[in-house]
């Protein structure tokens, strides 16, 4: 059962579809705390863009969707499951969010659309590394913990390809 309250607050909750999701969800208008039912699953795609600069494009996992069918449809472009490798598991302190980036085989050119556009801080600084190791021609897998604001990422590799 859903609770009526804020967890942190105790303002009435207000069901919503807010900013950047794809449900609504029970969320808090005093402190913005948001009521997730499941851990938060967004899934990314880093690729090469025109010019020099990658994108990295995210949205959330929709209920029912394998996490590769969905980083293909935040690609936008015609793509197949051999085009994506996994790049980076990324997971907040809580548990509460998770957000799981591939990448993107330079074999597929994205569209002129696909545009970079203001990121957080963490994503920009996974676009850095990402330059850095297409520029180095090798891809680790690495973990992080989401960075709270003002924190910086801290990558960790777990294997390399
Ligand atoms: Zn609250």
């Amino acid at each position: 059962m859903s609770p009526a309250f804020c967890r942190l607050c105790g303002t009435a909750l207000r069901l919503a579809r807010l900013s950047g999701d794809e449900q609504s969800r029970l969320h808090c208008p005093a402190c913005g705390y948001i009521e997730y039912e499941n851990p938060r699953v967004d899934v990314g795609c880093l690729a090469l863009g025109f010019g020099t600069d990658p994108v990295l494009r995210t949205l959330s996992l929709r209920s029912g969707e394998r996490v590769q069918d969905a980083a293909l449809r935040s690609l936008g472009v015609a793509a197949g499951e051999d085009d994506i490798s996994l790049y980076c598991a990324l997971s907040d302190r809580s548990g509460g969010a998770v957000c799981l980036v591939f990448r993107v085989s330079q074999q597929v050119a994205l569209p002129a659309h696909v545009a970079p556009v203001e990121a957080p801080a963490w994503q920009r600084a996974l676009l850095a590394r990402f330059s850095r190791d297409a520029a180095a021609g090798r891809f680790p897998v690495y973990t992080a913990e989401l960075p709270a604001a003002g924190e910086g990422l801290l990558l960790r590799e777990v294997s390399s390809s």
